[in-house]
């Protein structure tokens, strides 16, 4: 016998699964039913591929027993087993990196806590909120010893050597005496039912039946063992005899997700290549939605047998949030990681994948723009990243994405903007910035809520990388307001920008001089109305945004850029200077100029003493 200590994560969810929560329990059966089918699928794929495996004896089956008068469920299986190894691997640890940080996310609501544990997939574990001692008898398949592990959750568990007939593993569940409605077979039934339907292997129970004489006296007993599930692969049947409540169960079932989805699509193709697909999109984010290690959300199967719930290549990264199955028929069935990820048929049912499941979510757009907002506030950004990285869905892709909108309080789409655009207005206009507030007052849309011209407003990191890789939508140009490209489009009055040209023609150059470290030129501004001052960016050259976003990234050296200058010829400031024709003042006032207009992008300026001091010299001054 050999004594175990839990890794610390699972003594703290363990500890969490007994003492805090108890809506749901019953999902523990869903996990150990899921447990054992994946096991099966395993040694189903075993036997077909591989020469070791395919003397094997193998009726694939689960079975659930109910001892009531002892308080034990049994649930076994004919899968593949575990040996000493894998048992205290899979059930003494917890694999899954973002343990920690899951378990400090959770908000201490039971019920919300519940289904993100699902999500989370911390399956087995589950059992403990119904049981208070667990024993695991299993045998690998192929090998000769079986091993017992067995544990009641108080930080330790324990493996003995032990005997057992045929592979696969028998989980006994000692049931807490307040949860005995799980020693119940309607209660169990019902569970399986409703999680279970569509595992694609057989669940059997022992039934009694009894019959009844004339009189309603009991005239015999038997106990007959029967199949409680369809085991009917869910996908495989025709959509018109499949009800919601199946697809919906379905989705909880592979997901561990406890809400509906938002929306589904299957898809049956036939003809030069058969293949079949059921995709879900969740109405909540997984967990692990922005890790770089997610788990990715599409099984595989050739056949209907299970492949791979492993592959993150099945489809793009910016869909990582859609779960379901692709079930493909003319694959063979040893296909290796390698082979998988270059293979022409995959790549084909990937590509119109992609293309159906834009498609449903653009329809949800249109038909139910509600939930398609409820569903974009959890999956916008990253169906943003689809943007720089799926250059053939473009086009469907602007479709789906919203931004805020200098001119209105809710979201606004592509299509909406440009119906609703100035008759004289040549681009679709956007701002980048760290936030809505920041962006709603930069100076450097003044002029086009003056002109009544819509700007988008980009407060997300996403943005900054992807727009500027967007030039177009639906042949309008989609341009940033800070550049000097758009300088063209917005002057309204060519001779009067002419004529500041050369009213300040000497105050630009003493200006340019002046700051000729912080600025690459001091310009007129076309764009403004109320601020004095504002920055922008020559037309190669990354905005502050995209600078900060390249940082982040880990590019380090970058050169440095500089920002162009532009002056308000119209604000009091550089009226009185001309007026007063005494520049004694300049070499302030362009510091001063270049440093709020800094401030009012985010932006950090580098020598505050210097700032506030000419600050209060003005101030002083002006008393
Ligand atoms: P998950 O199923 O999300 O991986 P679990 O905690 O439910 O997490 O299970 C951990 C691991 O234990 C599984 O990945 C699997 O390798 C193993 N396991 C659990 N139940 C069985 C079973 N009935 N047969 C074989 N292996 C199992």
């Amino acid at each position: 016998m050999s004594k175990h200590h839990f890794q610390t994560e699972v003594t703290q969810l363990l500890d969490l699964m007994i003492h805090s929560l108890y809506s749901n329990k019953e999902i523990f059966l869903r996990e150990l039913i899921s447990n054992s089918s994946d096991a099966l699928d395993k040694l189903n794929y075993l036997t077909l591929t591989d020469d070791a495996y395919k003397k094997l004896s193998y009726t694939p089956k689960i079975s659930i027993e109910l001892d009531e008068k002892n308080k034990i469920l049994t649930i076994s299986d004919t899968g593949i087993g575990m040996n000493e190894e894998d048992l205290v691997e899979n059930l003494g640890t917890i694999a899954k990196s973002g343990t920690k940080s899951f378990l400090q996310n959770l908000s201490g609501d039971n019920k919300k806590d519940s289904s993100l544990i699902g999500q989370f997939g911390v399956g087995f574990y589950s059992a403990f909120m119904v049981a208070n001692k667990i024993e695991v008898l299993s045998k690998k398949a192929g090998e000769e010893n079986a091993f017992l592990w067995t544990s009641e959750a108080n930080g330790e568990y324990e493996i003995t050597p032990s005997t057992k007939e045929a592979h696969g593993t028998s989980i006994k569940l000692y049931i807490k005496d307040e949860e005995e409605e799980f020693l119940r077979f309607y209660r169990v039934e019902e569970i399986i039912k409703k999680y279970s339907n569509h595992i694609p292997f057989p669940i059997f129970m022992d039934k009694e039946e009894k019959e009844w004489d004339d009189e309603g006296k009991e005239k015999s007993s038997s106990v007959k063992n029967v199949q409680i599930n369809k085991a009917s692969a869910l996908w495989t049947l025709p959509k018109g005899q499949i009800k919601e409540d199946e697809y919906k169960d379905f989705y909880k079932q592979i997901s561990h997700d406890s809400t509906d989805p938002i929306l589904w699509s299957h898809t049956k193709a036939e003809g030069t290549m058969e293949y079949t697909t059921l995709f879900y999109i969740p109405s909540k984010p997984p967990f692990d939605l922005f890790r770089m290690d997610y788990k990715p959300g599409v099984k595989l199967y050739v056949k209907r047998v299970f492949i791979t719930d492993d592959e993150k290549e099945l489809l793009p990264t910016y869909l990582r949030f859609v779960r379901g199955i692709i079930d493909a028929q003319d694959l063979p069935l040893n296909v290796s990681r390698e082979i998988l990820q270059q293979n022409r048929i995959l790549e084909t049912i990937k590509k119109a994948s992609v293309k159906k499941i834009l498609n449903e979510l653009k329809q949800l757009k249109e038909k139910d723009s509600e939930k398609y907002l409820e569903f974009y506030k959890n999956f916008g950004r990253v169906i943003k990243e689809g943007l720089y990285s799926d250059w053939d869905n473009k086009e469907a892709l602007l479709d789906l994405v919203l931004f805020k909108s200098s001119k209105r309080d809710g979201l606004v789409s592509l299509k909406e903007y440009k119906e609703a655009m100035e008759k004289e207005q040549k681009s679709i206009y956007y701002i980048t910035g760290e936030n809505e507030a920041i962006l709603r007052n930069s100076p450097l849309i003044e002029h086009f809520k003056a002109k009544n011209i819509e700007v988008l407003l980009l407060d997300e990191d996403v943005d900054t990388i992807v727009m500027p890789m967007v030039n177009e939508y639906d042949k309008t140009p989609i341009k940033p307001v800070n550049n000097s490209d758009i300088d063209e489009e917005i002057v309204e009055d060519k001779n009067k920008k002419e004529e500041d040209q050369k009213t300040y023609q000497e105050i630009l150059v003493k200006m340019k001089e002046i700051l000729k470290d912080e600025a690459k030129d001091v310009k007129i501004s076309n764009r403004l109305s109320d601020s004095p001052s504002v920055l922008i960016y020559d037309k190669n050259d990354p905005d502050f945004q995209m600078q900060q976003m390249l940082k982040q990234m880990g590019q380090d050296n970058l050169p440095k850029v500089k920002p162009i200058l532009e002056i308000n010829p119209n604000h009091e400031i550089f009226k009185k200077l001309i007026e007063k024709n005494d520049l004694s003042y300049l070499q302030d006032i362009s510091f001063l100029m270049m440093d709020q207009a800094k401030l009012q992008e985010g932006m950090k300026i580098d020598d505050i003493s210097a700032f506030a001091k000419r600050l209060n010299k003005f101030i002083a001054k002006s008393l």
